[in-house]
């Protein structure tokens, strides 16, 4: 009997299902953005190998359900040619999640997906990225926070710097959050960040809880290990400013 490597399938977005046999395929965007041919392409492959229907995920991706095994390859590479990424499941980076912020949204105060592009790109932080746990990082446009960066790992949002003169437009992060079973709100850092400081800040944080973490440790857990003064001071921020 052949043996299927789970974990192997779910690094390429193939989750097994409840009912036996069966696959739920998780797809993501880049900005969470499904264009034209995207859309009509998950169409097609949920008529020919799924059940006719999609579930949108509550971190802004597609789940095409009832894949059988043995058309695993064959959706994979549909997916593949037309430009859609697999989501991911397990120890990893999971999808960044990002609100329109100021491409469309009224009260976005910056653009998202410029961010979400630096932090893919220029930093390297992708969805699928083997660590020791799943690590969220959520970007939202304003302080309203409709993706909930509160309650992520990295959760960033754009704010008007009050204090300053000229009310230049800044990032507010929170560090350490989480939902699930145990939820916690993660530490808003008292201060309005650049651009430039958060994609650093970020960078720091993704690298000291890859090194640091034990498998199964989310970063509010290592957080609370380390102490939130020591874990601030090995990230680089000075909590005094
Ligand atoms: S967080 Fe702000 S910018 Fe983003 S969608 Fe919500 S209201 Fe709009």
């Amino acid at each position: 009997m052949e043996t299927i490597d789970y974990d192997a399938l779910k690094k390429r977005g193939f989750l097994r299902q409840k009912q036996d046999g069966f696959f739920v395929l998780r797809l993501k965007m880049p900005h969470a953005v499904f264009k034209k041919e995207h859309l009509d392409g998950i169409v097609k492959i949920t008529g020919d190998y799924g059940k006719g229907f999609v579930h949108t995920t509550t971190r802004q991706g597609i789940e095409i359900p009832f894949i059988r095994f043995a058309d695993i390859d064959e959706v994979g590479k549909r997916v593949k040619s037309l430009g859609i990424e697999p989501g991911t499941s397990g120890p990893r980076m999971r999808t960044t999640t990002c609100c329109p912020g100021n491409n469309w949204c009224k009260s976005g105060l910056v653009d998202t997906f410029s961010i979400y592009d630096k932090i893919e790109n220029k930093l390297g932080l992708r969805c699928g990225m083997d660590l020791p746990h799943k690590f969220k990082i959520a970007i939202s446009g304003c302080p309203n926070g409709c993706t909930r960066p509160q309650v992520s790992e990295v959760g960033i949002h754009g704010q008007v710097d009050l204090a300053s003169s000229e009310k230049r437009i800044g990032f507010t992060i929170y560090l350490g959050g989480c939902s699930g079973r145990t939820p916690r709100t993660g530490f808003k850092l008292d201060k309005i960040f650049t651009e430039s400081e958060i994609l650093s800040l970020i960078e720091k944080v993704v690298g000291f809880y890859k090194t640091r973490a034990k498998p199964k440790q989310r970063l509010a857990l290592l957080i609370e290990e380390f102490g939130r003064d020591k874990f601030f001071k090995e990230v680089g921020y000075d909590s005094n400013l």
